[in-house]
């Protein structure tokens, strides 16, 4: 077994994950450790490096991948070579050099699996974030398609800041949300993702902290992190960010706070009115941005949620960011952001960098949807669709968790959030259902500490594949 008595260096702009992986090629590498030595196993490296197992997972996925190390079951790891042309810091001319090397870092393993399993036939997909093709608005489509078809002049670049067509029909239809945005101050992105991705690489300071809800669909993507910024987690109660634990947290390093306020992915909690009022003036006197990722808010299932922090916002701190993805077609690509003007320009220069604009036929599309009211009465509709889903999953899960796990009764959005009873070994779990057809989406890619949920979504899977996959999911797990 090798000895480790190094950490890595939290202060550095270099991710814990890299530092990990360059230490142990380094310790391969110089022929200290060789050929056949055993590594500790991943709890205990996590704990000599003081990092989550997560970080040691990936690390380690990498190391496999680059044929350095191999998984011997309950051997542990055993370091498999140390070739040079493994090891060099530039082997001229090999791809992988260049792959591994890009700026973006690459999706948790556990996604990368997902993201190709979805679309294999006969997969039950468990946890997917999206409507379900059953509940695409065919014929309301086929409408708003042909209304477009005669409205179109051209189909060529749109402004900087978006189609002014579509901002104009968002800047009314905000308004309902109490939100008062010129169509100046909006920017049309290709899906909520990239206004994320634009505001990593425009407006944040390299080095800089975002603070984000823990657990939080932000941490499943390397978004941030990728433009050297570093997140941290804060608790969440029923109401929301804990504002103590915020408090704590916030340093010199701070930037920005990200927030999923209403059905956040993962867990499906709503911030309160108080909550949002506290946190509001908390932000305001700590000059702190917030980004307001408020893409669940038309799937509400019971009431109407608090209204946005956005809309209370009375000195420009809140970005506000809307997408069509999650209440009816994820494939458009069509999101916005709302924010102080300046910041629109700085991230519309940007976009223009990047693609020079989000599709203009599916710009067209969202304001016709929205503008013509059908988008209006296909959420009714829809809301109707999903309560009876919301309904059939919690019966399902009465049936077969109710002595294995705990969960959520959500009140909108499309997740579950599932915590089993037992700790059990989740990356085997995954596995072992990925093997039997059944796609889940385990907590561990969403959180920064050890975590025992499974995102179970009600938007996707049919209700009879919910009945099935459940079954089979509750199986599995009173298997290992
Ligand atoms: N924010 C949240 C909270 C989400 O759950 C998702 C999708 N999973 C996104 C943003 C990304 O959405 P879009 O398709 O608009 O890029």
């Amino acid at each position: 077994m090798v000895n480790i008595d190094w950490k890595p260096d939290r202060k550095s702009s270099i991710s814990l994950y890299r530092q990990i992986v360059n230490y142990i090629k380094e310790k391969i590498g110089n022929g200290e450790w060789t050929v056949g030595s055993r590594l500790p196993v991943q709890r205990d490296l996590a704990k000599v490096f003081q990092v989550n197992r997560s970080t040691v997972v990936e690390a380690l996925d990498e190391l496999k991948a680059d044929g350095l190390i191999e998984g011997r079951g309950k051997n542990g790891t055993v370091i498999l070579n140390n070739t040079w042309s493994l090891m060099a810091s530039r082997p001229a001319g090999t791809w992988e050099y260049y792959i591994k090397n890009g700026i973006q870092k690459p999706n948790l393993f556990t996604i990368q699996i997902i993201n190709k399993l979805e679309y294999r036939d006969n997969i039950i997909r468990l946890g997917t974030g999206e409507l379900s093709p059953e509940l695409f608005p065919k014929e309301m489509m086929k409408k708003v398609l042909g209304h477009i078809s005669s409205k179109i002049k051209s189909l060529g670049y749109e402004r900087p800041k978006g189609s002014l067509y579509l901002r104009k029909v968002l800047s009314q239809y905000v308004k309902k949300l109490h939100i008062n945005a010129s169509p100046a101050s909006i920017l049309i992105v290709s899906g909520s993702l990239q206004a994320l991705q634009l505001i990593s690489m425009s407006i944040l300071e390299p080095g800089s902290t975002v603070l984000v809800e823990k657990p939080s669909y932000i941490k499943s993507l390397h978004v941030f992190e990728s433009s050297g910024i570093k997140l941290k987690g804060i608790s969440m109660d029923k109401d929301g960010i804990i504002l103590n634990e915020f408090l704590k947290n916030l340093d010199k390093t701070t930037s920005l706070l990200y927030t999923i306020p209403v059905f956040h992915n993962p867990t499906g909690i709503v911030m309160s009115e108080d909550r949002r009022d506290k946190l509001l003036s908390l932000c305001m006197r700590e000059r702190l941005p917030i980004i307001e990722d408020d893409a669940y808010r038309e799937l509400w299932l019971d009431e109407i949620p608090p209204e946005t922090l956005k809309s209370r916002d009375k000195n420009g701190v809140v970005l506000y960011m809307g997408t069509t993805s999650k209440s009816l077609a994820a494939g458009m690509r069509i999101g916005w952001v709302i924010g102080p003007e300046p910041v629109i320009e700085r991230l519309g220069d940007v976009k223009m960098q990047t693609d020079y604009g989000a599709s203009s036929i599916s710009q067209y599309t969202a304001a016709e949807w929205i503008e013509s009211g059908l988008y209006e009465i296909y959420l009714k509709e829809l809301r109707k669709k999903l309560n009876l889903r919301r309904q059939a999953a919690l019966i399902i899960l009465e049936k077969y968790f109710s002595d294995i796990a705990g969960w959520n009764v959500p009140k909108g959005g499309f997740y579950i959030w599932m915590k089993l009873k037992n700790k059990l070994d989740m990356q085997k779990l995954f596995y072992k259902c990925c093997k039997n057809g059944i796609l889940i989406n385990p907590g561990y890619i969403y959180d920064f500490t050890e975590n025992y949920n499974i995102r179970i979504s009600y938007s996707y899977a049919s209700i009879h594949d919910l009945q099935f996959g459940l079954k089979k999911l509750s199986d599995i797990i009173k298997s290992l």
